[in-house]
């Protein structure tokens, strides 16, 4: 095998940059008409700016010397003898600030500031993407305002200082239920009003171009795992598995991958505890309407209109999902299952027994999914581990 001994090349798949919004009937960009224009020049910009070699060159130097990539892909030899499979781990957590979301906020910061942006804004439910983002912004000297909900401030008081720590300005939102839902709605409307801020949205979701700019940074995980398991096995793996909230990891993942038919993809949803309205698994129970500027699966009440989601876990309580993600599950490319909260707390202490890793609670979907389809069956298989789980532990298991 000619790749072995190989340097791991630390690039995102260029096959991300060929949609143009749509992904079969799913996709768009459903916005008020304020936000076209402002839309269609971060499309135009990102499009020219992300093929310049300087902008390459930028992109990659941080990743590999601030994030420090590429992540490792770890044969977990304790885990896949009690499961009865070879299974290896894609260490997201090992990036700097313990999460995938770093890729995509060194990448978005990097293009507004190329686009001449003033400021970033950008809203956060649990902090981890405010986290990053305010990391990120230090580490480029870009001013930036996070906007949150008054009450998940009250929540989420550990990043909220670290937030502060690295410079950023939380507003609260104390309108409607002071949680997520108005924190996009105030950020949105400072966005409007501030034309030369840059939106930076954290997950695989909202209107064009934001899925085709997320899908493309994130995948530098599935394009390292890639090399990584053909230089450490020799073959593809037979199937790989990620944890969705927006779906941006699981992208990030899955996107090296798709064209090989012979690797199968499975998507782990916040299952919560039941399937009657106490759920986050948008493309197991929900179905496809406009929500947030895109048309995809949501979660819906009777009527059809949007509801609330409920998982353990911060990253994956979120009612809509990637519009990619629902054209891979119509068509049958990726297999997605929904994973209970107690699924999910059971591989987490697994994986820390087991191999010394403390798992997100939300990468814990993944693991749990994992074990579960991979039991004696003698597979080869890669798991992303999103993000680490020290945020987690002071939970009551
Ligand atoms: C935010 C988050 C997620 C969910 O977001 P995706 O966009 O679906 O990847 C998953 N894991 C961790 C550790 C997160 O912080």
């Amino acid at each position: 095998m000619e790749i072995l001994n190989k340097v791991i090349e630390v690039e995102p798949v260029k096959e991300m940059l060929d949609y143009q919004g749509k992904y079969g009937e799913y996709g768009g960009a459903f916005v008020p008409p304020v936000l076209e224009e402002q839309l269609e020049k971060l499309s135009v910009c990102f499009d020219e700016i992300v093929t310049t070699e300087e902008f390459g060159k930028e992109y990659i130097a941080i990743l590999k010397d601030y994030v420090g990539r590429p992540s490792p892909l770890y044969y977990a030899a304790n885990l896949s003898k009690y499961v009865g499979s070879r299974i290896y781990l894609k260490r997201e957590d090992l990036n700097h600030t313990g999460s995938h979301k770093i890729n995509n906020t060194i990448g978005q910061i990097l293009l507004a500031k190329k686009m001449g942006a003033t400021e970033i804004i950008a809203e956060t439910g649990a902090g981890q993407h405010g986290v990053a983002t305010a990391t990120a912004c230090a580490l480029l000297g870009v001013p930036c305002k996070i906007f949150m909900g008054a009450v998940d401030i009250q929540r989420q008081a550990l990043n909220v200082k670290r937030m502060e720590m690295l410079g950023a300005e939380v507003i609260a939102c104390d309108n409607g239920t002071q949680t997520l839902k108005d924190a996009v709605d105030a950020a949105l409307g400072y966005y409007i009003e501030h034309p030369d801020s840059y939106y930076l949205l954290g997950s695989h979701v909202g209107p064009h171009p934001y899925p085709k700019i997320v899908g493309y940074f994130q995948s530098v995980i599935g394009s390292e795992a890639k090399q990584q398991i053909l230089e450490k096995e020799g073959r593809l793996p037979d199937g790989i598995f990620a944890c969705l909230g927006g779906g941006s990891n699981a992208i990030g993942s899955f996107s090296a991958f798709l064209a090989d038919d012979e690797v199968a993809i499975y998507g782990a949803e916040g299952g919560g505890e039941d399937r009657n309205g106490n759920t986050a698994a948008t493309l197991t129970y929900g179905e496809p309407i406009v929500f947030q500027g895109t048309y995809s699966y949501c979660l819906t009440d009777e009527k059809g209109d949007p509801t609330f989601s409920k998982s353990v876990a911060a990253g994956l309580d979120y009612p809509g999902i990637s519009p990619q993600h629902a054209y891979l599950k119509d068509t049958k490319r990726c297999d997605y299952h929904s994973v209970t909260d107690q699924e999910a707390l059971d591989a987490f202490r697994l994986l820390s027994r087991l191999e010394g890793i403390i798992p997100a609670i939300e990468s814990s979907h993944a693991v749990a999914l994992a074990v579960k389809m991979l039991k004696n069956k003698g597979q080869l298989a890669i798991v992303t581990i999103s993000g680490r789980g020290d945020k987690d532990v002071e939970r009551d298991f």
